[in-house]
């Protein structure tokens, strides 16, 4: 979750969130909030409802530590939201278990109604941050297919030296940021293959978008066959 909306959340509810100071060997809530900034509003209204709950509600008979609930974690697991806490009583818990119900059913990115999305693991998303999900890795598998391509291609081509990528990020336009470490081997092969003079960022480039617009056509046009077969191959 963003700082700033973590924060808002912290200085709502300061006693339920007063381990956040506290190390690492005492409670995991130093790590702040585990979870996408979909779930804002189901952890807030949570906290809302146990705040006043503890303020107006609590009978005479209950014992003290009932009133110090103090969550320990919040994060995310198996596409679900998960509030773990010290203190409460049976309503809090009840409190608990509907929050992180309604959380299988609300988008971790964004908040709009979602479902649970399976691909290598489970998230709950809606269909528009599923597919957002499910175009970045593909393009992580076909940049990482594609650098092993490379290595493979005919013995007079041999690739020398290395190339790796070492960042991917979509920006806010839809067009992606890819980040390739390469070394002097490789450099010396990429003029020599290249015909060129000296290193040239661009035409590198070039040759990694054509290379990598040649791997993700043929990458779809794979999966056509695969669901025309009806085989399911999840990565
Ligand atoms: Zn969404």
């Amino acid at each position: 979750m963003k700082p700033e909306l973590q924060n808002k959340l912290f200085e709502k509810y300061p006693k339920i969130f007063r381990q956040k100071d506290l190390s690492m060997q005492e409670t995991c809530m130093c790590w702040g909030f585990d979870c996408g900034d979909g779930w804002y509003n189901i952890i807030d209204t949570l906290c809302h409802q146990i705040q006043w709950h503890l303020k107006h509600n609590l009978k005479k008979y209950e014992a003290p530590e009932v009133a110090n609930v103090e969550a320990t974690q919040v994060k995310e697991k198996y596409g679900g939201l998960r509030f773990y806490y010290n203190g409460g009583n049976d309503f809090i818990s009840g409190l608990v278990s509907m929050a992180e119900r309604l959380s299988g059913k609300t988008c971790e990115e964004c908040g709009a109604p979602g479902g649970p999305k399976k691909g290598g693991w489970i998230s709950t998303l809606c269909q528009s941050h599923h597919d957002a999900l499910e175009e970045r890795r593909k393009l992580h598998w076909e940049t990482r297919r594609l650098a092993g391509d490379l290595d493979r291609v005919p013995t007079e081509k041999l690739m020398k030296g290395k190339f790796d990528l070492v960042e991917e990020s979509q920006n806010d336009d839809g067009t992606w940021k890819l980040v390739f470490d390469v070394d002097d081997e490789f450099q010396e092969w990429f003029k020599e293959e290249q015909g060129l003079k000296r290193w040239s960022s661009k035409r590198f480039q070039k040759v990694v978008i054509e290379a990598l617009e040649h791997a993700i056509e043929q990458g779809e046009s794979n999966e056509n066959n695969e669901s025309q077969d009806n085989l399911s191959n999840d990565p």
